[in-house]
């Protein structure tokens, strides 16, 4: 992992403070995001100026994340610095993509000449904390699967199929030992 460390949520500079700024899970954040691929070779840090994200409902976007859709957050340019560069898919003659070329993670999208860059929101490590303010490519948007809030659902620690593979291999489920330390990515 390289790049700039978290920092704190308010940063003295001379005599300048930073605001303190709240996410979307209500805690505050700093001003220095980190983030990464599902395989952890791939890492960052992104200085963030704001909590807007959007989300990307084209078809270029579900083909290259398998996703019916994709959130993003976008930022300058210079503002995310790779600690391993990852891997760059020109997809079009207007823009790339950063992947892992390991773990294939899409870790989000840029113009060839342009100024701001786009990060998947979900390879944040904090990724809670962006809010969605707007959308893209609605003209191939599911509508079906925009709002799910009323089917049912079960959490992966309450599935039980997957909490005992994952017993039989010394862990829990993923995201809830990731927080424990028991594995590296996730
Ligand atoms: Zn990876
Ligand atoms: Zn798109």
């Amino acid at each position: 992992m390289g790049g700039y460390p978290d920092r704190p949520s308010v940063v003295a500079r001379g005599s300048t403070y930073r605001r303190i700024r709240r996410g979307a899970d209500g805690a505050n954040i700093s001003d220095i995001m980190n983030g990464g691929c599902q395989c952890g070779r791939i890492r960052y840090s992104a200085i963030i100026a704001t909590l807007d994200a959007h989300i990307c409902h084209c078809r270029i976007c579900q083909r290259a994340t398998g996703g019916v859709s994709i959130a993003f957050v976008n930022l300058p340019n210079a503002s995310p610095t790779w600690g391993t560069e990852p891997e760059w898919y020109r997809f079009s003659p207007i823009a790339h993509r950063p992947v892992c070329a390991a773990c294939g993670t899409p870790l989000g999208l840029e113009f060839v000449v342009g100024e701001n860059c786009d990060l998947t929101v979900g390879c944040f490590d904090n990724a809670a904390h962006f809010v969605p303010t707007s959308q893209f490519g609605i003209g191939s948007r599911y509508d079906a699967w925009t709002d799910t809030m009323e089917l049912s659902g079960v959490r992966c620690d309450d599935h039980a199929a997957p909490v005992e593979r994952w017993a039989k291999v010394g862990t829990g489920v993923p995201e809830y030992a990731w927080r424990a330390g028991l594995l590296q990515a996730f």
